[in-house]
């Protein structure tokens, strides 16, 4: 089926519905998304979004602690616009019907690791929950915008899909929309669009424990890559110290987050024989930031053979617990854990990913027509490793300045362009042996966990690359012998992450911000490694 619109935009997370509803201000969206409408990471996010609302709080304070963060490789210019654009952002939220938690009329200001000032905006600890439920009321009462669910992009189009442009320069090439596949249908759309939109999140599923839902499957990254767009920074993977550990838990389903806000509330980590181990490995002890403590606790479990680690917050009243953490408490207890008496098992876990599809300032990436928001980009915002809260707030701000900047493109440079080929599936099969799938899929997510995970050294990324590289040529194979679903397309999606994340982490010779490596384990004083930029040049 042929849709064309002016914009088309992929995902409805933050960055996508936000985007969505501004572009609708003067073009018509057509908004697909993989799953329901409100299945995202940031209906996951619990703590909140970092800006500078505090009257004692200054600019110049939020971007130094990012700055601090980024362990010397953030762009000071684009961390600049997020703090500046910040406020103006979160009041446009509320605007568009966000409540956020308020204090004597005023906004509650949480603060968190890293940050010098109280300045975290939150709508008690289910903040992204509440920031979607109010953006996809707007996107459904919306009548420029298209909501298209179940749907899932599989590629962007480009000159690559063109026989007769097939050989044009990288370096001048467009985005004409995407091919997409409607899984209640089972067809697959042909999408043309003036200007594309990729606010498709996270990569978290490459990796065996995650706080991430199964939509993060990386498929932004993938896509663009695939299509020749330059990917950036792709060996920063933010790990959360402490997720859940559940033995139940599926391997797609997340693992549940267990917030740093219940370190600051005096939580203790401990071996599962009662050590409190922190103090060994830092003087700031539990309180130590995130990609320290993942470290410390990765180093425990190897050591001892041990599946978690405990977190422990019974010195605190069940009244005091409950009233500050009532989601991490209900959670817990419905997995047999009363928090107030019992220690929670707790084991790392892949949460964000820095880099991504590089753009810049106005949210564009190297191929013309596409712009990418939210997690999926690379604004230069995190640099090595990212400032708790920063990611909404970037998310929301640089899909603003996408759609100021959509807005220049369509009224002069874009057209819908005509003789974009039908998709193609003739001499496919449908796929009976899903078996293959599932099982490449959990053995890629191993790897990744085992050898690509906190800790690196050049022993495992050969490994894992050698490992992944079969995968990666056996799926593409599967792939093109058969009708697309929904598994095949992010198990593909899967592995050309997990292959940028090990291609950019072994050109990495030094450790910097949340890649660490035995072999390197000092920062390149010199900074000679600055961005690790990929660009797949055969599309
Ligand atoms: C548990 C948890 C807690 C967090 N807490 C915080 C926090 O407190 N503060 C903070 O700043 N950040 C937090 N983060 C990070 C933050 O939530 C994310 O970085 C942010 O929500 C990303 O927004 P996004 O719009 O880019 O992507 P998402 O919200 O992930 O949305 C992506 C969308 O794209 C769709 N999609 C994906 N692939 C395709 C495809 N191929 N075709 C069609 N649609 C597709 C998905 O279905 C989804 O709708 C947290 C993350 C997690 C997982």
């Amino acid at each position: 089926m042929d849709v064309k619109t002016d914009v088309l935009v992929i995902g409805s997370g933050i960055a996508g519905l936000f985007a969505a509803l501004r572009i609708s201000e003067f073009a018509e969206v057509v908004l697909i998304t993989k799953k329901e409408k409100n299945e995202s990471n940031t209906n996951y996010a619990q703590g909140g979004i970092a800006s500078v609302i505090d009257p004692n709080d200054t600019f110049e304070k939020h971007i130094e602690d990012t700055l601090i963060a980024g362990a010397g490789l953030c762009y000071r210019n684009t961390v600049e616009i997020i703090v500046k654009e910040g406020p103006q952002r979160i009041y446009d939220l509320m605007n568009l019907g966000t409540e956020f938690t308020k204090k004597n009329g005023k906004l509650d200001l949480a603060k968190e690791g890293g940050h010098s000032m109280p300045r975290i905006v939150h709508a008690k600890d289910l903040t992204g929950r509440e920031v979607e439920r109010a953006l996809v009321q707007q996107v459904i009462e919306n009548k420029n915008i298209r909501l298209i669910e179940n749907t899932i992009a599989i590629d962007l189009i480009t000159e690559h899909n063109m026989q007769q442009l097939k050989n044009s320069p990288l370096n001048n090439r467009n985005c004409w929309g995407a091919y997409a596949l409607n899984c209640d249908t089972n067809e697959v759309l042909k999408i043309s669009s003036k200007a594309t939109v990729l606010a498709t999140g996270g990569l978290g599923q490459v990796y065996l424990h995650t706080t991430n839902p199964k939509i993060a499957s990386g498929d932004g990254y993938a896509m663009a890559y695939r299509a020749g767009a330059k990917i950036g920074n792709m060996e920063f993977v933010q790990f959360h110290p402490t997720s859940f550990y559940s033995p139940k838990r599926n391997n797609n389903s997340p693992a549940f987050l267990i917030s740093e806000a219940v370190r600051g509330f005096g939580g203790i980590l401990r071996t599962r024989d009662g050590e409190a181990f922190m103090p060994k490995y830092d003087s700031r002890k539990d309180l130590a930031p995130r990609d320290i403590v993942a470290r410390a606790i990765d180093n425990e479990l190897k050591k001892r053979g041990d599946e978690f680690v405990y977190l422990d917050i019974t010195h605190r009243s069940k009244d005091e617990i409950v009233d500050h953490f009532p989601n991490i408490y209900q959670h817990c207890f419905e997995n047999g854990i009363d928090i107030s008496k019992e220690f929670i098992p707790v084991v790392p876990a892949a949460h964000y990913s820095c880099g991504g599809v590089v753009v810049d300032e106005f949210s564009r990436a190297s191929l013309k027509g596409l712009y990418a928001c939210g997690e999926v980009s690379m604004t230069g915002v995190h640099g090595a490793n990212r400032l708790a809260s920063n990611s909404l707030l970037e998310a929301v701000v640089f899909a603003h300045r996408a759609a100021n900047n959509i807005k220049q493109f369509i009224k002069k440079d874009a057209a819908i362009i005509t003789g974009i080929p039908d998709w193609d599936d003739s001499g496919t099969l449908s796929a009976d042996e899903r078996i293959l799938i599932t099982h490449s899929s959990k053995e890629v997510k191993q790897i990744m966990w085992d050898y690509v995970g906190i800790v690196r050294s050049n022993l495992r990324l050969e490994r894992a690359e050698r490992r992944i590289h079969n995968i990666f040529t056996e799926t593409e194979d599967f792939y093109k012998r058969t009708k697309v679903f929904e598994d095949i397309l992010e198990l593909r999606n899967i592995c050309a992450c997990a292959h940028m994340i090990i291609k950019s982490a072994k050109g990495r010779k030094e450790s910097r911000g949340l890649h660490y490596t035995l072999d390197y384990p000092a920062v390149s004083p010199t900074n000679k490694f600055g961005d690790s930029i990929l660009q797949n040049l055969h599309p």
